[in-house]
């Protein structure tokens, strides 16, 4: 046989292969994704200081500038300044249109370009960002055994960022890159949005609804899904596997404000402390398994205490005339509704379980004193948020509202870097001042960033297409990887794939708003600009150790190779 006609014959055979078995390809990326991975750490990008989310925005910008198809098509990619942002930084991103067929579909990849401080480094801080020096600084130092082991394999990549997650990025870029030369392998469109402040309040990607929105009116894309490449770490040492998480945790952060009776402490009985208050509240409320929430068999870690503090700033014999705290509350299946009903629910029996405690012990002192008993006059009393602030508007009305809007929206003026928490009791406490009955009372409310869980039931025809596309790109990758790779349903950590759906109710996201006071004065969330985009989400992240702490490293096979190989393959199936 004719030599042309073999190779004629086996490319005739190859294309059956792929054609039956569906495209399939594995892209040798691990170098170039190694390199850029260590180029952008070196940059430092932390979080809402000076220049340097930006400067990482910059490269991943210049970056895509110099590939031809963007020389061809300037306007395909973009520096994007974040909106209504205190901090002046950029997100920067790039698409790629495909020509296999007509299709409108479009996948967003996502993935963060901020990262966590360096002050923990100690005397290794001018090394944090230096992929090749920093293990042998850590060596030289001396580290824990694991550590060690790990920088000998050579298996990792140490330095800030590079498990969580710039690698992720890098791998974002390289498939941008590769699209933009084989843009006839999509019948359909990506975009990849590198965006800042995924660390602290997610301007970035509040910013980039708005741009997907932009694109959806001008290149009419239609979006299917969202892969984040966020970071991910076993469960324990000894776990082996690696993990693709579907949809995403959620999280909310019920706060208590407690006003108590001040007394003196001659007269300790005379008064009801809010610390006694809240204490009782944080041990029924914090790690409480009965406040797991579980969905698709998965549970969530329960609530645990972050704040506790009442607002004395000197040493005084006068118990505290007000406290507060917060819970860190994570979500699978219950919305902010939910969330704040069982909040309430829990300061009642605080509430009730104090007032109790607090008469048994006046009685038994008063038997011991021989004095005569009588019940003490304190009676449970807890408000949230929303029941507060419309018992006060029936009251007042206009008079109440617009004087509470204008303290917040002035109060958010003359301190823009006021932490929420805080700015949030100043809220309440301004309220409470006009409350005619003073008497000790609980509000509970929400005085954080929510981040909205999202729930792949696999109903819509969406769920089902990503979920179908990941699991046989999964399988696929399998044979190249060195691990088992396990999916999940839910991603464990807070991360910016809580913006791209919504699994909850608007109702239920009235309750938030209603129970939130910094609800539209200093803290906006955009229900509209999310359910224009609202697509099924999937991590398919960076795996390494240590996230956030100075030996963060990450796993430069699994990542540089696999982790790009998934994706690749899951945008195939859902766009070849
Ligand atoms: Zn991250």
């Amino acid at each position: 046989m004719p030599l042309t006609l073999k190779l004629y014959l086996i490319n005739y055979i190859m294309v059956v292969i792929i054609y039956i078995g569906g495209l399939r390809m594995y892209l040798e990326c691990f170098e170039e994704i190694k390199e850029l991975t260590s180029k952008m750490v070196a940059i430092p990008s932390i979080v809402r200081e000076p220049n340097g989310e930006t400067n990482v925005a910059k490269k991943v910008y210049d970056y895509y500038k110099n590939i031809d198809y963007f020389k061809k098509y300037p306007e395909r990619t973009k520096i994007v300044k974040t909106i209504n942002d205190e901090v002046d930084r950029h997100c920067a991103y790039a698409y790629v249109k495909g020509t296999k067929g007509n299709s409108n579909k479009t996948i967003i990849l996502i993935g963060h370009i901020d990262t966590v401080g360096v002050d923990d480094f100690g005397e290794l801080k001018e090394y944090a960002f230096d992929t090749e020096k920093l293990p042998e600084k850590f060596l030289e130092i001396g580290v824990e055994e694991e550590v060690k082991k790990d920088i000998e394999s050579g298996r990792y990549m140490f330095g800030r960022g590079a498990l969580d997650m710039k690698s992720g990025v890098a791998g974002h870029m390289y498939l941008i890159k590769y699209f933009s030369q084989h843009p006839d392998e999509l019948d359909g469109n990506i975009i990849a949005y590198a965006e800042c402040d995924e660390e602290d309040n997610s301007h970035g990607i509040i910013t980039g609804l708005k741009e997907f929105i932009k694109l959806q009116k001008k290149e009419n894309f239609e979006y299917i899904a969202c892969i984040n490449a966020d970071y991910s770490t076993g469960y324990t040492p000894e776990d082996k596997n690696r993990y693709v998480y579907y949809g995403s945790i959620g999280k909310l952060l019920p706060s208590f404000y407690a006003t108590g009776k001040e007394t003196h402490v001659g007269q300790a009985f005379g008064g009801l402390d809010p610390n006694l208050l809240l204490s009782e509240l944080t041990r029924i409320f914090s790690l409480n398994p009965d406040l797991c929430d579980e969905a698709q068999g998965e549970i969530t870690i329960p609530p645990i205490s972050l704040k506790q503090s009442d607002f004395k700033e000197k040493y005084t014999v006068q118990t505290a005339l007000a406290a507060y705290s917060y819970y860190n509350f994570f979500t699978h299946s219950m919305s902010p509704k939910d969330v704040i009903e069982i909040s309430k629910e829990k300061a009642v029996e605080a509430y009730d379980n104090v007032v109790e405690y607090l008469n048994k012990s006046y009685k038994k002192y008063c038997e011991m004193s021989n004095v005569e008993y009588k019940t003490l006059p304190w009676k449970t009393r807890v408000y949230t948020w929303e029941e507060l602030y419309s018992k006060l508007k029936n009251e007042y009305g206009d008079d109440f509202t617009q004087q509470i809007n204008t303290f917040a929206n002035n109060l958010n003026k003359e301190k823009p870097a006021l932490d929420l928490r805080v700015f949030s009791v100043k809220v309440i406490e301004e309220a409470w001042k006009w409350m005619k009955d003073k008497s000790p009372a609980i509000i509970t409310y929400f005085s954080s960033t929510f981040s909205a869980r999202i729930e792949m039931t696999g109903k819509t025809k969406k769920e089902k297409d990503l979920l179908d596309a990941v699991e046989s790109s999964v399988k696929y990758v399998q044979k190249y990887a060195d691990n088992p790779i396990k999916t999940r349903m839910f991603y464990p950590y807070i991360s910016d794939s809580s913006f791209m759906a919504l699994s909850d109710d608007i109702e239920t996201i009235d309750s938030l708003g209603n129970n939130m006071p910094a609800w539209n004065t200093k803290y906006f969330y955009n229900v509209d600009d999310v359910l224009a985009i609202n697509v099924p989400v999937v991590n398919i992240g960076t795996f390494g150790k240590d996230g956030h702490k100075t030996t963060e490293r990450v796993d430069m096979k699994y990542t540089f190779e696999n982790v790009p190989n998934m994706t690749y393959n899951t945008i195939l199936k859902l766009l070849g």
